[in-house]
């Protein structure tokens, strides 16, 4: 956890501190990425952003109509049940099966300094034991030499 970090890779890693505000919550973060993304200048590359968290993920879906992520929120909610005689004593099992359904990390392409998003697509932060702060890590990887 505390291994250190190089300097160069350090430059081109941001962390980011993301409140939530529900216990199930995708908390739109693509504006937060880009401009991290954005600062690097007309690189080309990836860009990897990742969660260091048991109850939250990343995931990659329609930014366009806010009701697809509320859609998403139920469904989750509704396939995993708060309470179903789970063995972990802290009581949010619900919350690290879906964080294992949905994953850590997403690795988006950058082109010219910007992220290829499709047009309705949108990073989010999956919340899924909330409300809480959770630090999400982006870090830009240019292209080497070809
Ligand atoms: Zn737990």
């Amino acid at each position: 956890m505390s291994a250190p970090v190089q300097s160069a890779a350090a430059n081109r890693t941001a962390k980011l501190a993301i409140k939530t505000s529900r216990r199930t919550e995708l908390r739109n973060i693509t504006r937060e990425v880009a401009e991290f993304v954005a600062r690097h200048g007309a690189i080309s590359g990836v860009c990897h952003v990742y969660v260091p968290h048991t109850t939250a993920g990343i995931t990659i879906n329609e930014g366009a109509d806010p009701d697809v992520a509320r859609d998403i929120e139920f469904t989750f909610d509704r396939m995993v049940p708060r309470d179903a005689g789970y063995r972990h004593s802290e009581g949010n099992s619900d919350s690290h099966v879906k964080t294992a359904m949905v994953g850590t990390s997403q690795t988006v392409l950058v082109e010219n300094g910007r992220m290829i998003l499709g047009r309705w697509q949108a990073i989010y932060l999956c919340e899924f034991d909330g409300p809480r702060t959770r630090e999400v890590l982006v870090r830009v990887v240019p292209d080497g030499p070809a």
